[in-house]
């Protein structure tokens, strides 16, 4: 079996409702849909989606269909790490990380979705599970919703059964990130997990400052408190609040995420499939994470949740409320994983 053909295609239009966190306005529904064929006619598939800069989804297509795409045709769609290698040498002269990353990552899901598919199986069984659902929780508090809105969302989070959820924070003011808090917490109980997310808005200072509020608060993590890169920083304020650190949704390939566990700068590593490389590269931050005794709770969901399954240091994979009409029931605060061939509906 070889790769015949390697494609992709962009899509993007405006996000009527724009989301807001800390630093950034999510206003777009981006998309980069990558497929793989083969000779034999065996077809495997991926999305790579953007919130916000419209052109983006189009520019990763070009760098596919006519940099990455070429390289691989006639290769053995099996030797995932081979591909892999030959790509990062490829996008070595004008940087691996962003963009050509996440080009390797699109080609990588892919590809483990052909496998899949070729074998009939779900991917989630070769790579070697440690468990039949993963534990999720509901990142759904946006920074621009008011509080009337916030406590709702959150309701209805916990209505669908999820362990607990997420909230922006990174306020004006740190008496307003407290009222958010605990406006959460009057909805969802005192045994649900409330997380909080500062999306790397902060300073040091500042991030102690609001750190310790949260932390008196119960909040169960406190979520990229620094700039993702800021090492140093995140192993002082590991090393300074006792809430959990948690961050790695900004860190590119398992060679910036080695740094973040030799400088221990995180209790809790949250890869996002598409920056972080892909599958093959989440499972191998994930073990590298095992071996530091660092838990892994992805940054989304989709065909992360393969990843989840097989991790044996899993906490929780992130997602956002099921959409309505959703067959996916949660058990116990558990994601079921897919019996499609490939990345099916994981
Ligand atoms: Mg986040």
């Amino acid at each position: 079996m070889k790769i015949s053909r390697v494609t992709a295609a962009a899509e993007s239009r405006p996000r009527v409702a724009v989301l807001h966190d800390a630093l950034q306005a999510l206003d777009t529904h981006g998309v980069c849909r990558v497929t793989v064929e083969t000779s034999d006619g065996v077809r495997g598939s991926a999305s790579i989606s953007f919130g916000r800069l419209g052109a983006a989804p189009a520019i990763l297509a070009h760098l596919i269909n006519d940099e990455l795409a070429p390289a691989i045709v006639g290769e053995d769609p099996f030797l995932i790490r081979a591909i892999r290698e030959k790509l990062w040498r490829l996008t070595d002269y004008h940087g691996t990380v962003g963009l050509g990353l996440m080009g390797i990552a699109g080609i990588d899901i892919a590809l483990w979705d052909l496998l899949g598919i070729a074998v009939g199986q779900p991917v989630w069984r070769l790579l070697g599970a440690c468990r039949d659902r993963v534990p999720t929780y509901a990142m759904v508090g946006w920074l621009n919703y008011d509080i009337e809105a916030l406590k709702e969302v959150c309701a209805t989070a916990m209505g669908q059964g999820f362990v607990g959820v997420k909230i922006k924070v990174g306020a004006p003011t740190l008496a307003e990130d407290a009222r958010r808090i605990e406006a959460v917490r009057s909805v969802i109980g005192e045994d649900a997990l409330l997380m909080v997310d500062a999306n790397q808005v902060f300073g040091f200072n500042e991030a102690l400052r609001r750190g310790r509020v949260y932390q008196d608060l119960g909040c169960y993590w406190f979520e990229e408190p620094l700039r993702a890169d800021d090492t140093d920083g995140l192993a002082r304020l590991r090393e300074a609040l006792a809430i959990p650190i948690a961050s790695g949704e900004n860190n590119y390939g398992r060679r910036q995420f080695r740094e973040l566990f030799e400088r221990r700068a995180v209790d809790i590593v949250q890869p996002d499939l598409r920056r972080a490389g892909g599958i093959t590269e989440c499972m191998e931050i994930g073990l590298m994470a095992d071996a530091f005794d660092v838990p892994y709770a992805s940054h989304g969901s989709g065909p992360h949740l393969h990843v989840l399954a097989a991790l044996p240091n899993t906490l929780f994979m992130e997602s956002g409320l099921l959409p309505k009409g959703s067959s996916v029931r949660l058990v116990d605060g558990c994601y079921p994983l897919p019996e499609d061939s490939g990345i099916g509906s994981g």
